[in-house]
């Protein structure tokens, strides 16, 4: 290995926001990783379906989704019904 252009490769701590933590070796600077996701929770791993939601982009989408069926309601009751 060529001297000093490799990071600083070293033990840290991963912490879960599921809770779950393990050990493992990374150039991360700073002694402890936190994670959003892991082997533990993950839908891959534990074959559940579970939705990931970030900046709640699921929440956006539900309300748009509760906004045009209003839309569609509002349009129908005001469409004369074909006989
Ligand atoms: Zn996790």
């Amino acid at each position: 290995m060529k001297a000093e252009i490799h990071p600083n490769y070293h033990d840290v701590r991963a912490t879960c926001a599921c809770g779950s933590t393990f050990n493992t070796r990374s150039t991360y600077k700073g002694p402890e990783l936190r994670l959003e996701i892991c082997s533990v929770c993950h839908p891959f791993y534990t074959g559940r379906q579970k939705l990931i939601d970030t900046e709640g982009r699921v929440d956006r989408f539900q309300k748009k989704l509760a906004a045009t069926k209003l839309l569609q309601e509002k349009r129908a009751a005001a469409k004369p019904a074909v006989q």
